[in-house]
C-alpha cells in the first residue's frame, strides 16, 4: 500500500451535493431516481444512484458499472462497496451508479434498443439519440461532481478478462490510484472517442476502468479483485481509514494482441487466464469438426495471458487469446 499524502491533495469542502434536483447535505447516505425516458408503454426509466455523502471533507469519486447492458460483475462489486461505506467515517464522497445502461440491462443485452453503444456516445448532447442523452445526463449529474472515477466492464461476448486496470498511466495522479488498485494487470490505454473514460477525462476527472471477468454472470474472484481494489483506491485518496492489503504487485503491460484462429473449428485451449507464458509455447489448438489438421496457437512472445474466450466452437479470424508483453 502506498503511502497517504493527503498533503497533495487538494483542500476540499464539507459541502451538500446536489444530485438530479435533491440535496443530500454530509452525513447521509440517499438512494435517487434521475427519469432518463419514458417508455412507448408510458413507463418512466429512471437511473438508479446511490450518494454516500461523508461527515467530513474529501473528493468526490463515482463508480459506474453496466454502461454495457448485460456486463454484471461492476453492479455487484459497487453493491459490496456501497455496504461498507459509513457516512460518519467517509471523507469526501461516494456517487455510485450499478447500472448506467437500463434500457440493456433489462433486455441483458450490451446495447441500447437502437443497437447504439452507450460507450461510444460520450459526453452526450441533449438532442442526440437516446445513448446520447443518457450519457449527457451521465455527465452532467455524476461526473461533473466528482475529480475521480472507476467504470466497471467486463469482456464482450464471449470473452473474459482477466482482472485489470486500464487508464493513462502517463498521468501521475491517474497511475496513483491505478497502482493503488493493484490489480492482476494494469495498462497505458489510450481513450477510446466516445466513451466516458476519455470524456471525463476532458473535464479533468482521473478515471479508472476495471475490465474483468465475462458478460452476464458473476465471476466471483473477479468481484472481490473489484471490491478490493476499490478500498484500497478509497483509502489511497484519503476517504477510508483502512483497506485490504493488496497481494502480488501488478503486471504492467506494455504491448498486448489477440490471437486468432487461423481455420475454424473446435477450440481447445490450454493457456489459461493470468497465466504467464513463454515464447512459443502452444496455448491452444483448433481442430475441425470432421477431419483435418489441427492448427496450434503458439504465442508469438512471452508474456501474460489477459483474456480469453469462453466458447470452444470458434470461426476462422475469432479472437481466441488476448496476451500481454510487459512494459
Ligand atoms: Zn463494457
Amino acid at each position: 500500500m502506498s503511502e497517504l499524502d493527503t498533503n497533495a491533495a487538494p483542500k476540499y469542502e464539507n459541502v451538500d451535493l446536489r444530485v438530479g434536483g435533491e440535496r443530500i447535505p454530509p452525513g447521509s447516505r440517499r438512494r435517487i431516481e434521475i427519469p432518463v425516458a419514458r417508455l412507448f408503454t408510458g413507463t418512466w426509466l429512471s437511473l438508479p444512484v446511490w450518494i454516500v455523502n461523508g461527515s467530513q471533507p474529501g473528493p468526490s469519486l463515482f463508480l459506474d458499472a453496466a454502461i454495457h447492458g448485460d456486463e454484471l460483475n461492476g453492479m455487484e462489486i459497487i453493491l459490496r462497496v456501497l455496504d461498507r461505506l459509513r457516512t460518519d467515517r467517509l471523507k469526501g464522497a461516494v456517487i455510485a451508479v450499478p447500472v448506467v445502461n437500463v434500457f440493456g440491462f433489462v433486455q441483458k443485452d450490451r446495447y441500447l434498443p437502437d443497437r447504439r453503444d452507450l460507450n461510444r456516445s460520450f459526453p452526450g448532447s441533449t438532442r442526440g439519440s437516446t445513448a446520447a442523452r443518457l450519457a449527457y445526463l451521465f455527465m452532467t449529474e455524476i461526473v461533473a461532481r466528482c475529480q475521480y472515477g472507476i467504470d466497471f466492464h467486463t469482456g464482450s461476448h464471449d470473452r473474459s478478462n482477466l482482472p485489470q486496470i486500464r487508464a493513462r498511466l502517463s498521468d501521475p495522479e491517474t497511475r496513483r490510484i491505478a497502482e493503488a488498485f493493484a490489480a492482476p494487470m494494469i495498462y497505458e490505454a489510450k481513450e477510446i472517442k466516445g466513451s466516458l473514460r476519455g470524456a471525463a477525462r476532458k473535464r479533468g476527472v482521473h478515471t479508472l476502468v476495471y475490465e474483468a471477468g465475462g458478460p452476464q454472470r458473476f465471476d466471483s474472484d473477479v468481484i472481490d479483485t473489484g471490491v478490493e481494489g476499490t478500498l484500497r483506491v478509497l483509502h489511497e485518496l484519503g476517504m477510508i481509514g483502512s483497506a485490504p492489503e493488496p497481494g502480488a504487485s501488478s503486471f504492467e503491460a506494455g504491448k498486448t494482441r489477440w490471437l486468432r484462429a487461423a481455420r475454424s473449428g473446435i477450440l481447445y485451449l490450454e493457456a489459461e487466464l493470468g497465466q504467464r507464458v513463454k515464447k512459443d509455447q502452444l496455448l491452444g489448438q483448433v481442430a475441425p469438426l470432421f477431419t483435418g489438421r489441427r492448427s496450434q496457437i503458439h504465442a508469438p512472445f512471452s508474456g501474460l495471458v489477459i483474456g480469453a474466450t469462453m466458447t470452444p466452437l470458434v470461426h476462422q479470424g475469432d479472437a481466441l487469446v488476448h496476451l500481454a508483453r510487459r512494459a
